[in-house]
């Protein structure tokens, strides 16, 4: 889910940032100067990287002149004064534009609210180059115009400045995200009720550790810390570390506390404090950042799972679980109906009892195929072995599923009765097999013939090819029409067909030009045969009509298959013994060469 970028067009939200600004700064500049130089405490750029993190660019102008303005007069009343206040106006907001740049950048939109990527890039931004840079400059300032010494200074900055950053942006930006008011509107009543109670326990726990305990007990703080971040999640943990770090910083800056128990300045036992507080915040955010992306992942599984639940539930398909060695897990209700099995009984047999058995190797490769290549789709076509209404194909889709490390743990497949499909592709392939005018095969057909018969003699057998062309074609369709001309087509095939053997074929190979196979016939008896369908043909006048008669002749030449010679070569071949029986008259036969 991701959050639109706020884009506030009023006067008065940078105003009012501004003053927000102003009142943190000052109360970190009143409190927490302990060495005269620079705080050691300080939220206020927390709340500007919060601003500039969750709005469009065009507003960061506005903010930042906003917080500048209202640095610089921090810094001038209550800081090192008015000639601190310009360059520390521009650390404070160079801190705060490093960090928002960085996170821009890294940080995918649909990830910028709570993940542990945005969590993450935010750390890092904050902890290297914003700090690590912006301290340098501080320290420069605080060197020159305190009796701080540099590298204290830098100190000073580093961890007054990660600490207020780590501990106040999370909680301002899902403040400003609108989260927290949605967390409020969308969460029921008793969740709420847990979260409060479970934050004024922990708030009571931290009153009594920082302020009550006669011990150094800041391990009691754990427990609670992480059962916040998972029962509440990042707005829990985010504001029980909010809750530690006002009141374990009050208490450490006024005395109190297990950190006052350790020798040293009360800067040294501040920033002693704010490592815990890192570490609270280290362990709490995080987790409650995984949580929420798990909650999420489950919130989507959900939704898919009753998605696909509501499709393998009613569709027509069977749709069937199997396990990696073939076994059944699932099967959808509509196993009932297609397989006329109920889906109970199918689960824990073998999924290969579904398939006629001269089909299993080529679907049991399917799945083993579909196992090796998770993410791609198997299909295969079966015949079935059990079937309620007489399904004679099917088609099987199938895909791998995973677990979390990425293993196939088996396949999902659907199965779909394709037999009306089948049967269309049959007729249509039979109708693409036959010419329609003469009955005789398609050129399609017959040069499949052709390919098969050559690679039966290539093993042994005999076999010739005729090609025929009807002679003077042309003057009969002038003479008698068209129409004539295609009943003369189809007579001359029928004319045909009693001269050849059953395993013979005719086929059309466009306009008046035929062929035919002779099978087990070697060029003799292949001679013999033309010779007497040439007869036929001659002999008798074909009915053009019902009234007129049409005499035809043919011209062919004939020859022998060898089980070398490809389809291109033999038709070649027989066309130039066929141009040459034109040549020598017409009505005649030739051999190739
Ligand atoms: P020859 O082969 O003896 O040299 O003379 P031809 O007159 O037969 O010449 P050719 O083979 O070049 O001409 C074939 C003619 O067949 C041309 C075309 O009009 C006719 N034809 C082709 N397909 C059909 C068809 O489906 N129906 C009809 N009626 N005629 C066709
Ligand atoms: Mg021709
Ligand atoms: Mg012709």
């Amino acid at each position: 889910m991701s959050v639109p970028l706020r884009s506030p067009s009023s006067f008065f939200t940078p105003v009012i940032a501004g003053v927000a600004y102003f009142l943190m700064a000052s109360i970190a500049l009143l409190c927490s100067r302990f060495e005269g130089g620079l705080a050691f405490i300080w939220a206020a750029n927390a709340l500007l990287m919060a601003e500039l993190q969750t709005s469009e660019t065009r507003y960061w102008p506005r903010v930042i002149a906003a917080c500048g303005i209202a640095s610089m007069i921090s810094t001038a009343l209550f800081g090192m004064g008015p000639a601190a206040a310009l360059p520390m106006a521009a650390v404070n907001i160079a801190e705060s534009l490093i960090v928002a740049i960085l996170c821009r950048r890294f940080i995918p939109v649909h990830l910028a609210d709570g993940s542990k990527r945005s969590l993450l890039v935010f750390i890092l931004a904050l902890c290297l180059p914003a700090n690590m840079i912006t301290g340098l400059g501080a320290a420069m300032v605080a060197s020159a115009l305190t009796p701080v010494k540099f590298s204290a200074a830098w100190l000073q900055w580093y961890s007054g400045h990660v600490l207020g950053g780590l501990t106040c942006t999370p909680i301002l930006t899902m403040l400003l995200q609108g989260q927290v008011s949605r967390w409020i509107e969308q969460t029921t009543g008793k969740k709420k009720l847990e979260a409060v109670g479970l934050l004024m326990v922990f708030a009571l726990i931290t009153v009594h550790v920082f302020f009550l305990a006669r011990y150094p007990m800041l391990f009691l703080l754990l427990l609670p810390l992480v059962v916040i971040a998972f029962r509440v999640g990042s707005l829990g943990a985010a504001a029980s570390v909010v809750l530690l770090a006002i009141i374990g910083g009050a208490a450490t800056v006024t005395g109190h506390g297990p950190l006052n128990m350790v020798q040293g300045s009360i800067g040294e036992r501040t920033q002693l404090f704010q490592l815990f507080l890192a570490f609270s915040f280290v362990l709490s955010m995080p987790l409650a950042a995984e949580l929420n992306g798990r909650r999420r992942l489950f919130q989507m599984l959900q939704a898919s799972e009753a998605r696909y639940r509501a499709i393998a539930e009613h569709s027509g398909d069977v749709v069937l679980n199997v396990s990696v060695d073939g076994v059944i897990e699932y099967a959808s209700p509509s196993a009932a109906e297609q397989i006329g099995c109920a889906p109970g009984l199918l689960v824990g047999r073998p999924a290969e009892i579904l398939v006629d058995p001269e089909d299993r190797p080529e679907v049991i490769r399917a799945h083993r195929r579909a196992l090796a290549q998770p993410g791609d789709v198997q299909t295969v076509e079966f015949r079935p072995l059990l079937s309620t209404d007489g399904a004679d194909w099917c088609e099987m889709v199938t895909r791998a599923m995973l677990d979390e490390q990425g293993l196939p743990i088996g396949v999902v497949s659907t199965v779909r009765d394709m037999s009306r499909h089948k049967a269309r592709q049959r007729a249509l392939q039979r109708v693409a097999a036959v010419d329609t005018l003469t009955g005789a095969d398609s050129r399609w057909a017959f040069l499949e013939k052709l390919e098969q018969e050559i690679q039966r003699v290539a093993r042994g057998s005999h076999a010739c090819l005729l090609l025929i062309d009807i002679d003077h074609f042309k003057s009969v369709n002038d003479r008698f029409g068209h129409g004539a001309g295609d009943k003369v087509l189809s007579g001359f095939v029928e004319r045909l067909r009693p001269g050849l053997r059953g395993g013979d074929s005719i086929g059309r190979l466009g306009g008046e030009e035929f062929a035919v196979l002779l099978t087990g016939t070697d060029i003799q008896r292949a001679t013999m045969v033309c010779e007497r369908l040439r007869n036929m043909v001659s002999a008798q006048r074909i009915s053009a009509d019902g009234v007129q008669t049409i005499a035809v002749t043919f011209s062919a030449g004939l020859v022998e298959l060898d089980g070398k010679a490809g389809r291109a070569e033999l038709l070649e071949a027989a066309d130039k013994a066929l141009y040459r029986a034109k040549n020598s008259g017409r009505n005649c036969l030739r051999l190739a060469a």
